[in-house]
Parts: C-alpha cells; sequence; structure tokens
C-alpha cells in the first residue's frame, strides 16, 4: 500500500486530495494547522500542526512516505492577497512552510513530492488586456507577479527544481488557476471569486441587487476541484516534471460570471459593479503544455461545476441561518 503525507489536508484542495487517494488505495497522513472547517476529514492519520516548525516537518515527513503532497499555504482570494496587508505573512509563512518540508523529505529521502503553484505567478504585462491574457508555461520571465502571493510561489517553484537538480528528488509542479466547488471556504474574507459571488447570489433576495468588485470587464477562468485532482493525479504519475498549467481554457468576464450564477439561482437579480480588489485584468489557463506531456487536459463545462458549487453554497448558508436563528431565539 502506497503511504502519503497531504500537507494542507484541512483545507479545501487537500481535503478532496485525501478523499481521492483514499480512493486508489493510498494510505494517508494529513497536516494542517486546523481541521477542515466542512466536516472533510478523511485521513487515516490527521495531525494538527504547524509546518513552519522544524520540529512538526520532522515528525509528519517519514521516510516511509512514498509521496508528499504540499499544498500548505497562507492564502486567500482577491479580499485578502490584493489588499497589502497581509503580504509579510503571506511571503514569511509559505516560504518557510516550503523551505522545511523540501529539507525534511531530503533528509528522509521521500522520492516524489508535489507542489500547487499558481497562476498568480505570471507576469502582469502579459494580462494587461482581458480579452486576450498570456499563461503559456514560457512566459513566466521576466518575472513581474501583481502580488506578493505570486512572487513567493515563484521563489517556491524555483526551489523545488533546485532540489530536484542537486538532491535527485523526483518534483511535479503544477500552477494551478482558480480553483472552485464544493468544501471550500465561501464567506468569512478568503473566499475567492466563484464562492464570494455563489454566496452572494444564494443571499439575494428575488429583485435585489449584487455587488461584483471592479468594473466586471476582468476576465478568468475557473476549474472545478475535481478536474484539478485528476490533473494532479495524472502529473504525478507522469515523467513530467513540470511546472504546468492545471486550469480551464473556458474564459468568462467576472458579470458574464456573476449572470451565470443568477440563472442557476432561477432569481432575478441586477449587477452592480464597486470599487474592490481585482487583481490582473484577464487570466486564462493555456493547456497546450498539459495536452502535449500529459495527453490530458480538464474539459467539463463551466457551468456544470458552478451548479454543484452553488447548490452547496446556498445549502451551507440555509444552515447557517437556520443555526443563528435559533441562537438568536434562544438568547
Ligand atoms: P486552503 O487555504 O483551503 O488550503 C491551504 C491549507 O494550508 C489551509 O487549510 C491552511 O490551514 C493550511 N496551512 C496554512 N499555513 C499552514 C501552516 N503553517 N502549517 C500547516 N498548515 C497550514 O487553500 P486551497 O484553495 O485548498 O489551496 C491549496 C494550495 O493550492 C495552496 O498552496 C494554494 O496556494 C494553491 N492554489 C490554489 C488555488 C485556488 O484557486 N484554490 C489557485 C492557485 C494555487
Amino acid at each position: 500500500m502506497k503511504k502519503a503525507l497531504v500537507c494542507g489536508a484541512g483545507g479545501f484542495i487537500g481535503g478532496h486530495l485525501v478523499n481521492r487517494l483514499q480512493s486508489e488505495g493510498y494510505w494517508v497522513r494529513g497536516v494542517d494547522l486546523k481541521e477542515n472547517e466542512y466536516g472533510n476529514n478523511n485521513a487515516d492519520e490527521f495531525v494538527i500542526g504547524d509546518l513552519r516548525d522544524p520540529k512538526l516537518v520532522e515528525k509528519v515527513v517519514t521516510n516511509d512516505l512514498d509521496e508528499i503532497y504540499q499544498l500548505a499555504a497562507d492564502m486567500g482570494g482577491a479580499g485578502f492577497v490584493f489588499t497589502g496587508e497581509n503580504d509579510a505573512a503571506i511571503m514569511h509563512n509559505s516560504a518557510l512552510i516550503n523551505l522545511n518540508v523540501l529539507e525534511e523529505a531530503k533528509n528522509k529521502g521521500v522520492k516524489k513530492i508535489f507542489y500547487s503553484s499558481s497562476a498568480c505567478m505570471y507576469p502582469e504585462y502579459n494580462q494587461l488586456d482581458p480579452d486576450n491574457p498570456k499563461c503559456s508555461e514560457d512566459s513566466a520571465y521576466p518575472a513581474a507577479p501583481d502580488s506578493e502571493y505570486g512572487w513567493e510561489k515563484l521563489f517556491s517553484e524555483r526551489l523545488f527544481f533546485t532540489y530536484h537538480r542537486n538532491h535527485g528528488i523526483e518534483v511535479r509542479v503544477a500552477r494551478f488557476h482558480n480553483i472552485f466547488g464544493p468544501l471550500g471556504t465561501w464567506d468569512g474574507g478568503r473566499e475567492k471569486a466563484p464562492a464570494a459571488v455563489c454566496r452572494k447570489v444564494a443571499s439575494a433576495k428575488d429583485g435585489g441587487v449584487i455587488e461584483i468588485w471592479g468594473d466586471g470587464k476582468q476576465t478568468r477562468s475557473f476549474l472545478i476541484v475535481h478536474e484539478c485532482i485528476d490533473g494532479v493525479r495524472k502529473l504525478m504519475e507522469s515523467d513530467f516534471i513540470g511546472p504546468v498549467n492545471i486550469g480551464s481554457e473556458e474564459m468568462i468576464s467576472i458579470n458574464d460570471f456573476a449572470k451565470m450564477v443568477i440563472d442557476i439561482s432561477g432569481k432575478n437579480l441586477t449587477v452592480k459593479n464597486i470599487p474592490g480588489p481585482t487583481g490582473v485584468r484577464g487570466r486564462n489557463s493555456d493547456n497546450a503544455l498539459i495536452k502535449e506531456k500529459l495527453g490530458w487536459a480538464p474539459t467539463l463545462p463551466l457551468r456544470k461545476g458552478v451548479e454543484e458549487t452553488y447548490k452547496w453554497i446556498s445549502d451551507q448558508l440555509k444552515k447557517k441561518q437556520e443555526l443563528e436563528s435559533q441562537t438568536a431565539s434562544i438568547a
């Protein structure tokens, strides 16, 4: 039986990855600062701990592991990453995690390690035109990410490749593009655009208004988490070290995305654009390389993933509202 360590197992993608690995017959140890807030805690062994602490990393990275999946990071959506207030924490915390985990993987002779980088490392100058962004893997340099989060990802990708070159560790590096889906953060300030829009639509009264940050013409593509995990596993099983995009090529403006969610909800709502942090003007995955190297790319239509996610978030919202009204009636 293969043994894997999932760092960030209490998070959104990490929680889904644990389930997938187990369904493939792996024994999985998860580690995170916290348990998954939606109950997605199925690791065979779940360690609550801080990966910035080398002593904790020494304990969880054991020499019987076949694979490590390093997904732990201090991260969030535009409201967390682009305000500037969290920059030092983002760089310090995520870099320390990557430094510690890689060094211990080398010490313990772990053979294979996956790292989740982000499309946020691509240069801003190639993402100024919302209708024609460039995010092919070879367009990363000269580097000019628009956030410190992106700079840290670029540094850490490079760190992983140095451990490959100097210490012979098999690394696999993917650049995720906006992953969304059920069991992901949908409120509290760290949620990303798809979940935030679903929550706004689910909370709005029929005939009301939902607010969207920016002019709404900024474009993105969004990938449902199940297909992201397919890509991660295919990359791990391949000989290609990366970096490679794991994302959807179905680009959409944020206002059109909001209209799609409104349509799914069946409500009659108006979109109002307001000032807010937005990130680059345009971004889309370029899947030429993943198709060439893995013979695969995600294909599920965006709408399918949004239907699943909207349903999950509106159920979460209902549960939260019921709980609040019960608490209010007791008080
Ligand atoms: P997430 O925030 O849900 O998961 C990250 C997890 O890391 C969290 O559970 C957090 O508690 C944990 N963590 C943070 N600091 C830690 C520490 N010091 N010790 C132990 N655990 C710690 O985020 P996610 O969306 O599941 O993202 C997973 C990975 O994918 C991250 O590296 C992220 O940067 C990357 N990524 C995600 C997206 C996306 O759209 N979700 C896009 C690009 C890249």
